[in-house]
C-alpha cells in the first residue's frame, strides 16, 4: 500500500486537467470508464504512483493513490462528513495522539473515524457509537477500503445518550445533534487531564454545550471557534482569492478534565 509502485488492489484517483476526480480500485483486466474514453487498469498497475496517462479519447490524466483528505471527500457516504479542514484542526486540538484511547460518536460515514485511527496507530484504541446500523456497515467499508480492518477500532450500536461504558479516555468527540447531554457523562468517562471536543453545525449547540460545561465544575478551558479556509487563484496575471468557498460547515468546542 506504501510501496512507489502501483499495485493490483491499490484504490487510485485519476485527476484530469480541471482537478476532476475519478476513485478507482485496480483490478487486472478492470477498465475504466469515464465521459474521456476510458483507460485500462493493466496500464496503471506495475508504474509508478504519480504516472501520467492518457485515456482512448486522448485525455491527459494523473494517477495518485488518494491523500485521506482526497479519500474522505470521494468516498461513498450516508452521514454528512466532518470536513478535511475541519478534521485536521480537531486533531490538533483535541490532542489526538499515538496510543490514545479515543471515543467518537456517531461514525456517521467513518471520515473522523479514519482520521483519528490514523494517529492512535496501532497501540491506541478508538471507540465509536452509532445508532443506525446501515451507516456502520458504510463506514467500515469506507474505512476499511482506504486502511484495511483495524483491529484496534471498536463499534457500538448504541445510543450514546444511554451512557458512556468506557473509563480512563484520553480524549471524547462528539459530532452529534445534542452534544450538551453528555457532558456529565463524559466528566466521567474521561481521565483528570482529558480533552472534550463537540463539532456542532449551528452555534446554538454550541452555546448549550458551554453552557453545561461551565456548570460542570470538572471542566476548564472552555473554548469555541469556526475554521474557515480559503485558497487563492495565483497566476502570473493574476493573485486573489477563489471566488467561492465553502463558508460554513461546524463550531467546534473543546474542553479539559480537571482532577476533582
Ligand atoms: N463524524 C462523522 C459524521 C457523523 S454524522 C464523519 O466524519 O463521517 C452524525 C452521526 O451521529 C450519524 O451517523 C447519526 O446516525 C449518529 N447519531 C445521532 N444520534 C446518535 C446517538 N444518540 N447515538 C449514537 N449515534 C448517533
Amino acid at each position: 500500500m506504501n510501496s512507489r509502485t502501483l499495485a493490483e488492489g491499490d484504490t487510485v484517483i485519476f485527476i484530469d486537467a480541471k482537478d476532476r476526480r475519478y476513485m478507482q480500485r485496480l483490478k487486472k483486466g478492470g477498465i475504466f470508464h469515464f465521459s474521456g474514453g476510458y483507460v485500462e487498469h493493466d496500464a496503471i498497475i506495475g508504474r509508478d504512483e504519480g504516472a501520467l496517462v492518457r485515456s482512448s479519447l486522448g485525455i491527459k490524466l494523473a494517477v495518485f493513490r488518494p491523500t485521506l483528505s482526497e479519500f474522505i471527500l470521494e468516498m461513498p457516504r450516508g452521514a454528512q462528513i466532518i470536513y478535511p479542514k475541519d478534521i485536521g484542526i480537531i486533531l490538533m486540538w483535541a490532542d489526538i495522539f499515538p496510543g490514545a484511547r479515543v471515543l467518537e460518536s456517531g461514525i456517521g460515514s467513518g471520515a473522523l473515524t479514519m482520521s483519528i485511527l490514523r494517529v492512535v496507530g496501532e497501540q491506541g484504541v478508538v471507540f465509536s457509537y452509532e445508532i443506525r446500523e446501515d451507516f456502520i456497515a458504510r463506514a467500515l467499508r469506507n474505512i476499511e477500503t482506504f486502511m484495511g480492518k483495524p483491529a484496534n477500532l471498536i463499534v457500538k450500536k448504541k445510543d450514546i445518550y444511554e451512557g458512556i461504558e468506557e473509563r480512563e479516555l484520553d480524549r471524547i468527540i462528539l459530532d452529534l445533534p445534542e452534544p450538551w447531554r453528555l457532558v456529565t457523562e463524559a466528566a466521567q468517562a474521561l481521565r483528570p487531564g482529558g480533552i472534550i471536543l463537540c463539532y456542532s453545525p449551528t452555534i446554538i449547540q454550541s452555546q448549550r454545550t458551554c453552557i453545561e460545561l461551565k456548570k460542570n465544575e470538572k471542566f476548564t478551558m472552555i473554548s469555541s471557534f469556526e475554521v474557515l479556509m480559503r485558497n487563492w487563484h495565483i497566476t502570473e496575471q493574476s493573485v486573489r482569492p477563489e471566488h467561492r468557498m465553502v463558508a460554513h460547515t461546524g463550531f467546534i468546542t473543546t474542553a479539559r478534565r480537571l482532577s476533582l
